[in-house]
This record gives structure tokens, sequence and C-alpha cells, in this order.
């Protein structure tokens, strides 16, 4: 019988990366039982920007399969790195770098459950799903759209459901979905997960919700500030904890993380997402980009710990600084190397 596979990987383009995938065929001799049954594959990089074309070979490495939920039974989704020609991970697999500090740090058990912004366009790109063109005639203001019900408040919903349904039937650990403060801007959680997995399934489900779009006519973007002026923008908030962290009185060691995060403020903003500056600007829930605060229950504060860590004293902390289109992969390398390791270098 035929297996279709369909190779998921991150692209090399700068600034911010995009998922690319193929199909591959495999027939009964070349039965997918395991992960190591799924053969590496090459893919052409200079169309990626991975590669130069005198020298475009790239390799596909499958590190993770999942069901397909869109072809059903028995195909699947393999996400992969990127090797170089001798099979060294390349400069843009992020997650080699991840998985390496996760294997030194695995006694910290740290868990992530990240929060994913998105907005939905009309496929011409040019305004958020069902935005008029013109400004004069733009939703009226923020106010009853978060968390909302009808179709003059929520747009979309119909892709929303569909991705949700996808991802638990694909076996990814999806957290909740919720309508955002904008109209057509949308979130779902994953976590909470070891850090290599919630980034794996991160970007699973992005690819989900992009190759769903297609069957809706609708596309998702994660611009960090989708319309300028008194809009929300779209960020992917990073609830990170460790075991200290969860064990009793572990408020403690949050709030020592977060001493420790302050310090490497810069450094974190490097890799928490183009054009972040454009939506870390101190309004709509966000602290400006240039300063760090961390505060119990403030969606004003870089960091916020909720009101349900603060009463249980033991649980989690939300980085609310990273931007709806970052990489889940050097976020979480970022706050690990930083709260358990030496800190972060980039
Ligand atoms: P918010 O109130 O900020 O909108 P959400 O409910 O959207 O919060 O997301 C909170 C996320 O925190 C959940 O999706 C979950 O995955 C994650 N989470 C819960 N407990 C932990 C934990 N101990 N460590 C890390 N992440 C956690
Ligand atoms: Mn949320
Ligand atoms: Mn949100
Ligand atoms: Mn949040």
């Amino acid at each position: 019988m035929e297996r279709i596979v369909e190779y998921i990987w991150i692209d090399g383009q700068e600034p911010t990366k995009k998922l690319r995938s193929k199909a591959r065929v495999l027939r009964d001799d070349h039965k997918v039982l395991g992960l190591l049954n799924i053969p590496i594959w090459t893919f052409d990089g200079s169309s990626t920007s991975q590669a130069i074309t005198g020298s475009s070979d790239c390799f596909l490495k499958p590190v993770c399969k999942f069901p397909d939920p869109i072809r059903g039974e028995p195909h699947v989704l393999a996400l992969c790195e990127v090797l170089n020609s001798d099979r060294s991970p390349h400069p843009s697999n992020t997650r080699a770098h991840l998985v390496a500090t996760e294997e030194c740090l695995k006694h910290e058990e740290a868990l992530f459950g990240i929060e994913q912004e998105y907005t939905l366009y009309d496929t011409n790109g040019g305004r958020p799903y069902r935005w008029p063109e013109e400004r004069t005639a733009f939703p009226r203001p923020q106010g009853p759209y978060y968390c909302g019900v009808g179709s003059d408040e929520v747009y979309g919903r119909e892709l929303v459901e569909a991705h949700l349904k996808a991802c638990l039937k694909a076996g990814l650990m999806i957290a909740g979905i919720n309508a955002e403060v904008m109209p057509a801007q949308w979130e779902f959680q994953v976590g909470p997960l070891p850090p290599s997995a919630v980034a794996d399934q991160l970007w699973l489900a992005r690819w989900l919700l992009y190759r769903l779009g297609e069957d809706f006519g609708i596309s998702a973007k994660l611009s960090p500030k989708p319309i300028d002026g008194d809009w929300n923008g779209a960020g992917a908030h990073t609830n990170f904890s460790t075991k200290g962290m969860r064990d009793p009185g572990g408020i403690k060691v949050i709030e020592q993380a977060c001493a420790k995060l302050e310090a490497f403020h810069k450094e974190h903003m490097r890799v928490y997402g183009a054009e972040n500056e454009r939506r870390l600007t101190g309004k709509h829930e966000t602290c400006d980009i240039n300063t760090f605060r961390w505060g119990k229950s403030n969606r004003g504060a870089s960091i916020r710990i909720p009101l349900h860590v603060v009463e249980a004293s033991c649980g989690y902390l939300e980085d609310r600084r990273p931007a709806a289109n970052m990489d889940p992969y050097e976020v979480c390398r970022a706050l690990l190397e930083t709260v358990c390791g030496n800190g972060f270098k980039g």
C-alpha cells in the first residue's frame, strides 16, 4: 500500500523564516513503522535561501512524525531538520541548537506553553479577513471582539474550528483557542511540553493553519502589527516553568528567573521576532521594547506572573515579549539558557 509522507521544513528566509513542504510516496517495500523508516531526502536549497545554485542540495532529516489529519490514514506529516551536504546542521537549523541545550539541562524538567496569535486575511493579502478596503469603513473600535460570538464580531471561525480539529486529529497538544481583541485575529495555545516538542508542534500547527487556509480561501499571517493605530498587535506569549518553579514555594525560583531575564533583555529581543518594535509600544497590553518590567498579574509587563501562580506560590511565568512571527526554537533556547544555563549570547 502507498503512504504519502509530507516532508515539512523551515526555510532560510530572513528576517522571518517560512514553512516549506513536499510529498513523497513510499511503497510497501518501505514500511513506515517508526521515524527511522522515513528516509532522509533532499531538496533544492537554492530555492529556499539555504544554498547556492552551484551546490544546491540540502538534506531533510525527519525528526518527528504525526498522522496526517488532511489526507487521513495511513499518511503522515514528517517535520524535518535541514542538514548541509556534509550532514552537519544547516545554519538556518535552529532546532539543532535547542536540542543540544535541552540535553544539557534535562534535569530542570522545563516545560513550555506557547500562545500563538495570528491574523486572517483574504487571499489577496491586503486587509484582514472581511475588513473593507476603506479605512473609514473599518470595524468599530476594539472592545467586543475578544472571545466574542456572532458573525458581526468574529471573522473566520470556519477555518479556526477546522484547524483545531485537524491539530487534535494529528495528536498535537493544543491547549485551547480564542478570538482575539482585533476582529479576524485569533489565538491557539500549544503545550505544556518540553522545549523541542513544543517548538516542533507549534511549527506543525502553523503549517496546518496555512494548509487548511488554502481550502477556505483565507490566509493566516503572523505579522506582529497587522494594522497601525489603535489595534492590538499579535504576539506569542511564552509560558515557561522548571521543576523548581512548579514545586511548592517555587514562586521564589520564578522571581529569581525574572531577575536573570532582565539582564539579557537586549539579547532576547534579537531573537523574539522581526518588527516587534512596532508591537511593543507600551500600549495595547504590552511593555515598550526598551523597558523590562516584571509583575504579578500585570498585562503591561514584559514578564507576567499569573494570578493563580501567585496564589499557589508556585507554577510558571509568562514572557509576553515574543512576537507572533518568532522562531520557537530560538525563544525556548533563550529562556532555557538564561534561566537555567550561563546566560544567552544569541
Ligand atoms: P493567557 O491568560 O495569558 O491568555 P492562556 O490560557 O492563553 O493564558 O495560555 C497559558 C498557557 O500556559 C497554556 O496554554 C499552557 O500551555 C501553559 N502552561 C500551563 N501551565 C504551565 C507550566 N507549568 N509551564 C509552562 N506552561 C504552562
Ligand atoms: Mn492566551
Ligand atoms: Mn492572546
Ligand atoms: Mn498570554
